[in-house]
């Protein structure tokens, strides 16, 4: 049987432009919230606060690691759906990471991930001189 509350709450749920972007994010791979703020040039807060409803509607799962949370897609049905959405994903970018890929979880150089948000047209921030 379909669930039609579930499924419209999820639709809700990607009816927003900084959620969108979230699991653009999110489905090259898990990512931890400083990544996301980082990435999306958004005050942490209001990061957690959009994660929250991702999280309600069934969009997004958390996963701990110890002191840190990674945030990934709940299913693999999400996927298709978003690259019907967003088209696919640039070949080069990965797909399906386990880790986040930033500074604070040991992965790529904060500065690689600044210049990278510099090509894509996004203004620098405060955050640049971390
Ligand atoms: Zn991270």
């Amino acid at each position: 049987m379909i669930d039609y509350e579930r499924e419209s709450a999820r639709f809700k749920a990607l009816g927003h432009p900084v959620r969108l972007q979230i699991l653009d994010l999110l489905r090259r791979g898990e990512a931890c919230v400083c990544h996301m703020e980082i990435e999306l040039d958004k005050r942490q807060a209001y990061i957690s606060q959009q994660l929250m409803v991702l999280r309600e509607s069934g969009l997004v799962e958390a996963r701990k690691d110890g002191m840190k949370v990674f945030y990934s897609l709940a299913d693999g049905t999400l996927n298709d759906l978003l690259e019907q959405i967003l088209g696919p994903i640039p070949p080069g970018e990965p797909v399906g990471m386990i880790g986040c890929p930033c500074e604070v979880c040991g992965a790529e150089p904060i500065a690689e991930l600044i210049a990278r948000r510099k090509l894509r047209g996004l203004r620098p921030s405060d955050q640049d001189t971390l």
